[in-house]
């Protein structure tokens, strides 16, 4: 069958080249006559790809050995509460910035334990920015600042890094990592499921600053401390190695496109050419995030009327465009554009809605 052009939010379109190469080498990876599923997590060729991939990451991002990169299972959704375990006290709370669903799961996770608080949000305005850095209120006493850098379901995003004076920067980073340059030496923490921009749903890749993880608190259990995952290299029980594999594959094809400066040109062209589409129509879509919060990974927007957006789907469907329902809280369209989507299956979408808006106004 013919591959379409996946504009699912994630899980979400890969690489072809990263899906081929794993398909060639399924059952015999690297000479060992047996598949990477197959073989010991503490195996030497396991072990290459495990490094590799973490250095991949940590040059990609220009980080130095004073961060570490780690490999930890459970989700995204499994950091919203692993980072007010480890970090947050009820003297020392984690401040949040509510900008979507996810950035609020993680403010509730550290609320239920009695060490959240909130720093901004725009809640009140259905999440259709990003707040801007004078609405930050940052507790000084804070023992973080958590935001989310890239908003999925609203379609919006960070164009800037807050400034948080000696508040420590965390950031999830799930639905927009490594799709573009940022200064990551501002963040002490940043994490991404990787079923978006990075690879095959199984694993969480977490960023982090040394200093943060070389020591966790003791009555925790063990594999929800960081310094479980980091004295271990990510080994201390069997790791989803599958998923890191792939991973690992991702971030090579990525630094062989360029790197992310070519991510991000790349990436502002798709989202030129949908957002384009949108601002062109005479109001026939309307975009949902506000221009200057407009995410260049996930483009919202909705149609006329609920029957047109029903129908905007089917028939896309019909042209190999795929997956570009959107989620209920904010209804009509997302297009999610991570990395791996091709130019031209951003070019094909532009086309349709011109095509589909002149049929239907
Ligand atoms: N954060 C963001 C920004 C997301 O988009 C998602 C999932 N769509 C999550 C967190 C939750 O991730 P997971 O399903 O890996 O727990």
């Amino acid at each position: 069958m013919e591959r379409v052009y996946n504009f699912n939010p994630g899980p979400a379109t890969l690489p072809v080249e990263v899906l081929r190469e794993a398909q060639a080498e399924f059952l015999n990876f690297d000479n060992s006559g047996m598949s990477i599923v197959e073989i010991s997590h503490r195996s030497k060729p396991y072990e290459k790809v495990h490094n590799q991939a973490k250095a991949d990451i940590l040059e990609l991002m220009g980080l130095g050995d004073d961060y570490e990169v780690l490999f930890i299972q459970g989700g995204a959704s499994l950091q919203f509460a692993m980072i007010p375990l480890n970090f947050a006290t009820k003297e020392k709370p984690g401040a949040y910035v509510l900008s979507g669903t996810f950035a609020s799961n993680a403010y509730k996770e550290a609320q239920n334990l009695g060490v959240g608080e909130i720093a901004a949000s725009t809640k009140d305005e259905n999440f259709k920015r990003v707040p801007r850095q004078d609405e930050l209120k940052i507790n000084p006493n804070a023992a973080y600042l958590h935001i989310c850098n890239n908003n999925t379901i609203f379609g919006t995003e960070f164009h800037y890094v807050p400034e948080t004076g000696n508040v420590p920067l965390f950031a999830d980073m799930s639905s927009d990592m490594l799709s573009r340059p940022v200064d990551f030496k501002k963040f002490s923490l940043i994490y991404a499921g990787v079923q978006k921009n990075l690879g095959a749903a199984g694993v969480v890749v977490v960023v982090v600053k040394k200093s943060f993880v070389e020591k966790s608190l003791e009555t925790l259990p063990t594999m929800l401390r960081y310094d479980t995952f980091y004295k271990k290299n990510s080994l201390y029980n069997t790791p989803p190695a599958f998923a890191i594999y792939i991973v690992g594959k991702v971030v090579a094809w990525i630094k062989n496109c360029g790197g992310l400066g070519e991510m991000e040109r790349r990436n502002k062209i798709k989202a030129k050419l949908l957002y384009d589409a949108i601002d062109n129509s005479d109001g026939f879509y309307r975009g949902h995030a506000e221009k200057d919060s407009r995410s260049f990974m996930n483009v919202t927007f909705r149609l006329p009327n609920e029957e047109l957006e029903k129908k905007f789907v089917a028939e896309a469907l019909e042209k190999n465009l795929s997956g570009v329902k959107g989620h209920r809280s904010v209804g009509g369209m997302r297009a999610s554009i991570y990395n791996a989507m091709p130019i031209e299956g951003a070019e094909a979408l532009a086309d349709f809605m011109d095509k589909f808006r002149k049929a239907n106004s």
